[in-house]
């Protein structure tokens, strides 16, 4: 599994720095089981998946192999999906529910 994190990830997960053990737990379920672990998000974030680290608080990543297959690698801001190998997660957000989809 090539696993990559981008800076506003790692820059959410400096700053909830309290709940670091927890975002950890879960980016390792994820990473294990990328597909059971997450909720496909819908709309604005087709292709994106989320996954709650505590209420209300959720991760936002990208599994290629599987927003390839549904046609949504079209619709995602996945910049250098076409190098990625099929088993990529990347994690893209990190943040209190509502924070995190207003960001994009
Ligand atoms: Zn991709």
């Amino acid at each position: 599994m090539e696993i990559k994190f981008e800076s506003a990830f790692l820059k959410a997960a400096k700053k909830h720095a309290s709940i670091r053990k927890l975002v950890k737990k879960k980016v390792d379920m994820i990473v294990a089981n990328p597909v059971a672990v997450g909720e496909p998000l819908k709309g604005n974030w087709q292709g994106f998946y989320s996954c709650p680290v505590k209420r209300n608080f959720i991760i936002i990543y990208l599994y290629c192999e599987v927003c390839r297959k549904k046609g949504d690698d079209a619709v995602v801001a996945c910049l250098d999906c076409q190098e990625t190998p099929d088993k990529t997660i990347k994690f893209v957000l990190l943040g209190p529910h509502d924070q995190a989809y207003r960001k994009q």
